[in-house]
């Protein structure tokens, strides 16, 4: 690996657990020890060739395995378009049968996370109709796109296991909320709608006031079936802290060889003095 390479990887290792599933597996072992669950993503959406569909598929299946054999308290959180969904839905839905199959006979969970809107729909059909068979399986949605009261309804109405966040995509007005302050709040009617029922759900978001609004409801409603789940490398120390507080907590990290843009997103964001050094290496 050139030198370059090399240290663009040690700055992102903040936020990805290396390049391959042995680098993945020593940081579940840690973080097991320290008592949070791991979510694994391998990095790199919307493949658009079989052969390297098929290696995406390979690789959750090899992860799984070296999860189980670890007896580590993990799950894996696919992207639809890394396992064939930008090539067509049949694929892909073929291929998120093939995972679930697997995670089933090595009792592994199983989340799909939520692409750009144009795949939402398509998404949620492949989920609805594998969630028949399978109990290991869960379903991201976004609270910044207007539809998604009427998805968190119809699927609660499916009793499933859901995981909300803020969303990450480049979506346009006509079916987007408009500021931060109005999806915080579409994010916090969910919450409430979650903590009302009873099947497991997750909430993947770092916002302090949705955080401590979760906490509130879980004494609210006396439901702790939830997780709290941070990708890794952000706001740690809240992390931590709702460990102590008796929280489930689990780490949501991507690994792969595809690491740089990701890395490269999450400097940009908050970053910046780490961001100022990497732009500097890329110039050189
Ligand atoms: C477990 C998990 C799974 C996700 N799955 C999906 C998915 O399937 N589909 C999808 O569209 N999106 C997904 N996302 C991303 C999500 O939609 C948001 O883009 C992302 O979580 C940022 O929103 P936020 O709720 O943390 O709020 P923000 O308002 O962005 O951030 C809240 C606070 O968190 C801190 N913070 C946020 N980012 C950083 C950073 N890079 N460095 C340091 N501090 C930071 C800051 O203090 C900030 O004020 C997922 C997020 C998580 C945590």
């Amino acid at each position: 690996m050139d030198l370059r390479r090399s240290i663009l990887l040690a700055l992102a290792r903040r936020y990805i657990a290396g390049e391959d599933v042995s680098g993945l597996v020593s940081l579940a072992k840690r973080l097991n020890s320290q008592g949070f669950r791991i979510t694994a993503n391998y990095l790199g959406e919307d493949v658009a060739t079989d052969e390297q569909v098929r290696r995406n598929v390979d690789e959750y299946i090899l992860l799984m395995e070296a999860f189980e054999k670890g007896k580590l308290a993990s799950s894996i959180s696919i992207k639809p378009t890394q396992v064939g969904l930008s090539l067509s839905r049949e694929i892909a839905s073929k291929n998120v049968n093939r995972i679930l199959e697997q995670a089933a006979d090595l009792d592994q969970f199983v989340w799909i996370d939520m692409e750009s809107s144009p795949y939402t729909d398509d998404i949620l059909r492949i989920y609805l109709s594998h969630k028949q068979s399978y109990s290991n399986i869960g379903i991201t949605l976004q609270a910044y796109l207007k539809r998604s009261q009427g998805d968190l309804k119809r699927m609660l109405e499916n009793e499933s296991k859901i995981r909300v966040v803020k969303g990450a995509y480049n979506e346009t007005p006509d079916i987007m909320l408009k500021g931060k302050s109005e999806i915080r709040n579409n994010l916090a009617e969910m919450l409430k709608a979650l903590f009302k029922q009873n099947n497991f759900f997750s909430i993947g978001t770092h916002d302090n006031k949705l955080i401590e609004l979760a906490t509130a409801l879980s004494h609210e409603f006396s439901n702790d079936n939830f997780e709290f789940q941070f990708l890794k490398g952000i706001r740690e120390e809240k992390a931590s802290e709702l460990l102590d507080r008796r929280f489930k907590v689990s780490i949501y990290t991507p690994y792969g060889r595809s690491w740089m843009p990701y890395s490269i997103r999450r400097m940009r964001e908050r970053d910046s003095a780490t961001y100022f050094v990497l732009r500097s290496i890329l110039r050189l």
